[in-house]
């Protein structure tokens, strides 16, 4: 038996059988080649991504391109799954996608499919540089905050024809809120995770971070800052002064107003320290009536 047929096989296994995967992965590891990583041209660090064998840059901007994200089974370069993306496909995202769905989470883009989703914290493109969502790459949220949202996407739409939403983070279970905050627990990042003791309201899919996109520039509108700035120029409570001297334009304030006002009117609540975020209820109703995602 060649080595290639020998891979085969141990590959169908893997996927079928409940048991006795983990000899499989330690044989599989032996024989897969690495993905590799590379540069990109402008010396932009470029991985590959494990969900999908697409490209995902890691550019903090403001008119960043968002990366197509389709669901195919992780393959490499010659056609077989490396053992990274072997555990992500058969663990982590049918774990994550499972525990949200069994707890009544919507896939945001099942009811809006316009609505667009870069889930910054499935990709090493966030303030902690890690992935860490594994395989989840959709926006899941409570019905409840589905329904806010599908609101302020018309009122949206009313006010320009060309723009989406874009979501940015959704339903973020416990566990996640756990490993973001061992990454910055001790540092100076420690005061913009909320701990998860106290929970958030990520924790319960009745948060959004969100921004507008906007169709026939194909860019973002520009809010002053990128998603998850850590600094006061992000904070919405200090955009007069900011305004005044000049580090915000009049056109980013009128672009967070706008987001501000459709997110409001369709029902929820803006907060002064992050004009990305935004909650469906309120974190005392979430605790008194719902389930944290675990
Ligand atoms: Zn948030």
């Amino acid at each position: 038996m060649t080595k290639k047929s020998s891979n085969v096989i141990l590959t169908m296994l893997a996927y079928i059988s409940k048991r006795g995967y983990y000899l499989l992965f330690l044989v599989l590891l032996a024989c897969q080649p690495q993905t590799p990583i590379s540069n990109g041209a402008n010396g932009e660090k470029v991985t590959q991504n494990s969900k999908n064998d697409s490209f995902v840059t890691n550019k903090h901007n403001n008119t960043a391109k968002i990366a197509p994200k389709t669901k195919n089974k992780p393959t490499n370069s010659q056609n077989m799954p490396t053992i990274a993306d072997t555990v992500n496909y058969l663990f982590s995202e049918k774990t994550i996608v499972r525990q949200l769905t069994m707890r009544g989470m919507i896939d945001v883009q099942t009811v809006l499919p316009n609505v667009k989703v870069d889930l910054r914290y499935s990709t090493t493109n966030n303030f902690v540089g890690t992935d860490l969502y594994g395989d989840l790459d959709q926006c899941y949220l409570h019905p409840i905050a589905v329904k806010k949202l599908q609101l302020a996407q018309k009122i949206l739409s009313d006010s320009c024809v060309s723009c989406q939403l874009l979501l940015f983070d959704c339903a973020r279970p416990l566990s996640v809120q756990k490993k973001l905050w061992q990454k910055v627990v001790g540092t100076p990042q420690q005061h913009y995770v909320a701990p998860p003791s106290r929970h958030s309201l990520h924790n319960y899919g009745m948060a959004v971070d969100i921004t507008i996109f906007d169709e026939s520039t194909q860019k973002m509108l520009d809010m002053g800052t990128k998603y998850d700035f850590l600094g006061s120029l992000a904070k919405p409570k200090y955009e007069s002064k900011f305004l005044k001297n000049g580090q915000l334009t009049i056109q980013q304030v009128k672009n967070r107003y706008l987001l501000r006002s459709i997110m409001q009117q369709a029902g929820f609540r803006a907060i002064p320290n992050e004009w990305w975020h935004f909650d469906a209820v309120s974190l005392q109703q979430a605790k008194k009536q719902f389930s944290v995602l675990p």
